[in-house]
């Protein structure tokens, strides 16, 4: 059998169907839904995608997690986290002073 080179990843169920670059989005998607993210509230690894943005974790003490579409940490979160803790650090820092 002749040797060939393997990159498509879990993309390649679709054999040579559907195009290169949705493939590799594909691949995206279907790596993060594999994947099992921490949930940033209990801990757990425990985080499932129930649909496009929803995530449930089944760990105690939480249920339901709006997030990216199909992963839970996204880089516009991440900015936006930061973007949001920065005003809250200087009124911390304030209400310390006075
Ligand atoms: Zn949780």
């Amino acid at each position: 059998m002749a040797k060939h080179t393997v990159k498509v990843g879990i993309s390649g169920k679709y054999g040579t169907r559907y195009g290169s670059s949705l493939s590799s989005a594909s691949e995206l998607k279907s790596a993060s839904t594999l994947a099992i993210p921490d949930s940033a509230f209990c801990g757990t690894n425990t985080v499932r995608r129930v649909s496009f943005g929803i995530w449930k974790c089944h760990g105690q003490g939480c249920t339901k997690i709006l997030s990216g579409a199909y992963m839970l940490a996204t880089p516009a979160a991440a900015t936006a986290t930061s973007t949001l803790r920065r005003p809250r650090d200087i009124a911390s820092t304030q209400v310390g002073r006075a």
